[in-house]
């Protein structure tokens, strides 16, 4: 039988791998940046995001990311954000978007002077 086309298709299924979570980031934003504990995941940070408007950047789906334990890559995505703080003005929550990503660089510089 053939399967309709509804125009969209199911996302591959993703499971997380506990053997590569790695969940030292997120404990120390949570722990720095409590208020990040809230987030509902709605998107309103990604649809207003100044950077996303102008290069390939979802704040969103680093925070899954970062969520999920997946930290390895978040270094490049961190670099395209303006710390222009318009994320966090609409952001139900009231969370300090801007703080969290502060404090992922502050922990990429942190690791990458500990490997010189
Ligand atoms: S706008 Fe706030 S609550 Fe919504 S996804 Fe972004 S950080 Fe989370
Ligand atoms: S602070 Fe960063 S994440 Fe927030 S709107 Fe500006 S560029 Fe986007």
């Amino acid at each position: 039988m053939a399967v309709k086309n509804f125009g969209f298709a199911a996302i591959k299924p993703r499971t997380i791998d506990f053997e590569q979570f790695d969940g030292r980031l997120l404990s120390e934003i949570l722990e720095l940046e409590p208020s990040f504990k809230v987030c509902l995941s709605c998107g309103g940070c990604t649809a207003t995001c100044s950077a996303g408007n102008l290069v390939s950047f979802n704040i969103r789906q680093l925070n899954l990311l970062l969520r999920r334990g997946e930290t390895v890559g978040l270094e490049n995505e961190i670099k395209k954000c303006m710390l222009c703080g318009k994320c966090m003005l609409v952001c139900p929550r009231g969370i300090n978007i801007r703080n969290v990503i502060m404090l992922i660089k502050k922990s990429v510089a942190k690791s990458h002077s500990l490997k010189r």
